[in-house]
């Protein structure tokens, strides 16, 4: 086959190769972009550099002997099953497990209402899959995890951000923002948010707004997407009620096991109303038949054999140890920065001094040996240049600290660049440029 001989081209930048099928695209693919957390790991995984970006959990800690065994035993026993295709909703006695898990949050459900999912990202396109038109408006917080808004995105949704403070969404504004795109004849469909240990911003929706928010989105007709992958990692181990455990019919929920137990397996799940559940199996069976049976039976077997909620309480005292090595960092060598100051999670927001831009600084934070995301991967409107996410997730203590130290030589150099030529006096090399890295970040 021969691509079309005069396809539209996209404008020819620097380095980007013209693309003979670029005219065949559909509409939706147009929107999508590599994420900066995607261009980043490129660079950001080499051993020298301090990668406070990704969001990857700290696996060392896990009984892999036992979990090897586990899966041994389990592929030797019912391999025949393992191995074979399942159920469009997910097994059957995951799901029942799965309601363990829930129950911690305060959700009592039942195991017909948990549809298993691949990791909760593709619960993620799911949801947005069965309500979204393109032009549908999705109220998200401001800022909103990259992975949802790409997902938003490729479903030419359009994204209204409503802020958040210390305390989570501010439910005024978010009523306030649902009146006037009413009043504006917009068709508002969801409200995505992640109310716990927000990523990137760190912060949690209070127990005091958590019944306020359900009721201005039940008085506007809005469903809740409540996000939650990290719930279970406070680190004093208070765990607020799920907003599904307030609100049955109004919320979807979607949990994971890739923060809390392994992504690799990629098992998540989504708890919805019956209607909507039906309808997720049936987008679900159309994208990939069936979760992976493997995926699901390893993790019925980890619940089963293993120590699955004193492994989340090992979990809650590493993450907390980070936490307080990169706040303890920034408070040492970036006092011109303010932050976020997380109870539980992976991430901390930083609000830069005035006149840094984290996007364009970010190559040169890289030749430093240290990579964080900038805030404008987390706004749909490409904002939030003053900010960066940076993850305490993965590296120890001690490389937190060196790499909270690099970062602050970069940013007291990037301010007397400013003082110097203005705001944006820094080069601005596109980050996103995968195929084609500045010397700089190669
Ligand atoms: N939602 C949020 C808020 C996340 O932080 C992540 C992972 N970074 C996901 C969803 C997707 O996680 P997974 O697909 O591994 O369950």
């Amino acid at each position: 086959m021969t691509a079309p001989t005069n396809p539209p081209q996209p404008p020819a930048t620097g380095g980007t190769r013209l693309d003979p099928w670029f005219g065949a695209y559909a509409e939706r693919a147009h929107g999508m972009r590599a994420s900066e957390i995607r261009a980043l790991f490129s660079v950001a995984n080499r051993p020298e550099v301090v990668s406070l970006a990704g969001g990857m959990p700290y696996l060392d800690g896990l009984p892999l002997d036992t979990i090897a065994e586990t899966v041994q035993h389990l592929v030797a026993t019912r391999g025949a099953t393992a191995l074979q295709y399942g159920s469009g909703q997910g097994d059957e006695s995951l799901r029942e497990r799965i309601l363990d898990v829930v129950r911690l949050e305060g959700i009592d459900c039942h195991p017909d209402d948990v549809v298993v999912t691949t990791g909760s990202q593709q619960a993620l396109d799911l949801v947005t899959r069965i309500f979204i038109d393109p032009g549908d408006v999705i109220v998200a917080e401001a800022p909103s995890y990259v992975g949802a808004l790409g997902v938003f995105r490729s479903y030419q949704a359009d994204v209204v951000h409503v802020p958040l403070d210390e305390h989570g969404l501010v439910p005024e504004i978010l009523d306030e923002t649902l009146t006037s795109l009413a009043a504006a004849g917009r068709r508002v469909k969801l409200l995505y948010t992640v109310p716990n240990f927000h990523n990137p911003a760190g912060v949690t929706l209070s127990a005091e707004r958590r019944p306020r928010v359900l009721e201005i989105a039940q008085r506007h007709g809005v469903l809740v997407v409540e996000d939650n992958p990290y719930g279970l990692l406070g680190f004093d181990g208070e765990t607020l009620p799920a907003l599904r455990s307030l609100d049955e019919d109004g919320v979807l929920y979607l949990g994971s096991f890739s923060k809390t137990f392994a992504p690799g397996y990629r098992v998540g799940w989504v708890v919805a109303p019956h209607a909507v559940r039906e309808k997720l199996v049936l987008a679900s069976e159309s994208a990939i038949l069936c979760p992976s049976n493997a995926s699901q039976l390893a993790i019925g077997a980890y619940l089963d054999t293993c120590d699955w909620k004193g492994q989340i309480k090992q979990f809650r005292e590493l993450y907390r140890e980070r936490r307080d090595a990169m706040v303890g960092a920034l408070a040492e060598h970036l006092p011109a920065a303010s932050w976020t100051v997380p109870e539980g999670g992976f991430y901390t927001w930083v609000r830069l001094p005035e006149g840094v831009d984290a996007r364009s600084m970010l190559p040169r934070a890289v030749t430093a040996r240290v990579a964080y995301v900038p805030g404008t991967a987390f706004y749909a409107d490409g904002s939030g240049a003053d900010h960066m996410r940076l993850s305490f997730c993965y590296p120890t203590p001690e490389r937190i600290r060196e790499g909270v130290r690099r970062l602050a030589g970069v940013v007291n150099a990037e301010r007397e660049l400013v003082e110097i030529f203005g705001t944006g006096a820094g080069l601005d090399p596109d980050p996103t440029d995968v195929e084609n890295p500045s010397p700089d970040l190669a």
